[in-house]
C-alpha cells in the first residue's frame, strides 16, 4: 500500500455461506476488480464504483491479509509509532474471523490446518514478540517492556475483559498520559504464549458476560491494546520509545430495528447506534477538515471515539478493514459499509515516532554547570 498519512482502508469480502449460495443462486451484489482495487455495486439507479487502498476478495488467506495490513502496522509500532486496526461491518460479515480466526480455535493446541486460519491479532502478537527477540539478540543495549489490556464497550459502558468484575470504568485525559482508562487492568507480558492466554481469557469473559446479560457479543466493541516501550543506549544517550497498538472488533454496523426493541434492548440499540454514529460523525468532521473546512470534532460524544481519539485524525498509523458479504441479500448493508469506507479513507493522520532522548547523569551535570556559567556571565 502507498505510504501516506491517510487512514488506510481495506475491504475484505467474505466467502458466501452455503445458505447464501442457495439463496442467491450465484447472483452477487458486487463486482470486484482486483487490478484496479475497486468494487462496483448496482444501486438500482446507477452502478457505483469505489476504490480502496486494498481489496481482499473471497480467496484471500489470513496470511496474505496479515502481510498486507497487519505486518506493516505491527512493524511501525515496534519502531515507536502508534498503530490501530479496526474491523468494521455488519454482523456476520467476518470481523471476528479477520481479527481472531475461527471462534473455536485454540492456537496452543491446534493442528496445522486450523493454525493457518488464525487471524490478524494473534499473527501480529507473534510477529511483535519474535521481532523483539531478534532485536535484543542483535543489539545488547536495547530493552523492551510490553503490556496488554483488553476491554469492551457495551451500552456506552467500559468493562474490563481481563478483570470482569471491573465494570463501568471511566476514561480520563491528561497532558502527560494522554487518554487512558482509570483502573483498567494492565498486564506486563513476557511472551506470545502468555499474551495469547490473556487474549483468550478476555474472549471467554466477553462470552460469559454476553450470555448472562442475554446479549450477543456482536453488540459490543472490543479493544485489545498492546503497549510497547523500549529503551536503547546510543552514544551515551538513552533513547526511550513508547507506542500503543490497538486492535478493535467493532459492534455490527447494521441499522438496529429500534421499533422492535423495548426496554433494555431499546437502550442497547440506541447506545450502539451512539458509538457507531459518533464514529461516523467524527469521520465526517475529519473529512471536512481535510477539505479545508473549519470543524470541531466531537470525540467525547462516545466512549469509542474518545478512547481512540489518536487513532482518527491524530498520532497513529490506522487501518480500517471493512468486511462485507457479496450475497445479494446483504445488498443494503454492503452498500452502506462501502460508503462508510469511502469516507474513512479521506481522514488524515499525523503519525510520529514517540521518543524521548535523555542524556546520562554525567552529561546532565555538565549541562547544569554550563547553564550556571551562562547565568553568572549574564549578571
Ligand atoms: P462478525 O464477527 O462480523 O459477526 P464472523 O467473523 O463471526 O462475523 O463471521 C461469520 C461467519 O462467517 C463465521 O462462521 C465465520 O467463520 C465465517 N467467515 C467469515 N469470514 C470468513 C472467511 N474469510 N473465510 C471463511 N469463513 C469466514
Ligand atoms: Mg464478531
Amino acid at each position: 500500500m502507498p505510504e501516506n498519512d491517510n487512514v488506510k482502508v481495506a475491504i475484505r469480502v467474505r466467502p458466501l455461506s452455503n445458505k447464501e449460495k442457495a439463496e442467491c443462486l450465484g447472483k452477487q451484489c458486487i463486482q470486484v476488480d482486483l487490478s484496479m482495487s475497486s468494487i462496483s455495486i448496482d444501486t438500482k439507479s446507477s452502478i457505483k464504483t469505489f476504490t480502496y487502498d486494498f481489496i481482499g476478495d473471497q480467496d484471500i488467506t489470513q496470511e496474505e491479509l496479515f502481510e498486507v495490513i497487519g505486518q506493516p502496522i505491527a512493524s511501525s509500532c515496534l519502531a515507536g509509532y502508534n498503530g490501530t486496526i479496526f474491523a468494521y461491518g455488519q454482523t456476520g460479515s467476518g470481523k471476528t474471523h479477520t481479527i481472531l480466526g475461527p471462534s473455536s480455535l485454540n492456537l496452543l493446541s491446534a493442528n496445522i490446518n486450523d493454525y493457518n486460519l488464525r487471524g490478524l491479532l494473534p499473527r501480529a502478537l507473534e510477529f511483535i514478540f519474535n521481532s523483539v527477540k531478534k532485536e535484543i539478540k542483535r543489539c545488547s543495549g536495547v530493552e523492551f517492556l510490553l503490556k496488554c489490556s483488553f476491554l469492551e464497550i457495551y451500552n456506552e459502558q467500559i468493562n474490563d475483559l481481563l478483570l470482569p468484575e471491573q465494570r463501568g470504568l471511566q476514561i480520563r485525559e491528561d497532558i502527560k498520559k494522554g487518554v487512558y482508562i482509570e483502573g483498567l487492568q494492565i498486564e506486563t507480558v513476557l511472551s506470545f504464549e502468555e499474551t495469547y492466554e490473556l487474549l483468550n481469557t478476555g474472549i471467554k469473559n466477553r462470552h460469559v458476560g454476553a450470555t448472562s446479560m442475554n446479549k450477543e457479543s456482536s453488540r459490543s466493541h472490543s479493544v485489545f491494546t498492546l503497549a510497547i516501550e523500549s529503551k536503547e543506549k546510543k552514544d551515551d544517550l538513552w533513547n526511550f520509545r513508547s507506542s500503543l497498538f490497538h486492535v478493535i472488533d467493532l459492534a455490527g454496523s447494521e441499522r438496529q430495528k429500534s421499533t422492535e426493541a423495548r426496554g433494555e434492548r431499546l437502550k442497547e440499540a440506541s447506545m450502539i447506534n451512539k458509538s457507531l454514529s459518533t464514529l461516523g460523525n467524527v469521520i465526517n468532521s475529519l473529512v471536512d477538515i481535510s477539505e479545508g473546512k473549519n470543524r470541531h470534532v466531537h470525540y467525547r460524544d462516545s466512549k469509542l471515539t474518545f478512547l481512540l481519539k489518536d487513532s482518527l485524525g491524530g498520532n497513529s498509523k490506522t487501518c480500517i478493514i471493512a468486511n462485507i458479504s457479496a450475497a445479494s441479500t446483504c445488498f443494503g448493508e454492503t452498500l452502506s459499509t462501502l460508503r462508510f469506507a469511502e469516507r474513512a479513507k479521506l481522514v488524515k493522520n499525523q503519525a510520529v515516532i514517540n521518543e524521548d532522548t535523555v542524556g546520562t547523569i554525567k552529561e546532565l551535570r555538565e549541562e547544569v554547570k554550563n547553564l550556571k556559567i551562562q547565568l553568572n556571565n549574564a549578571k
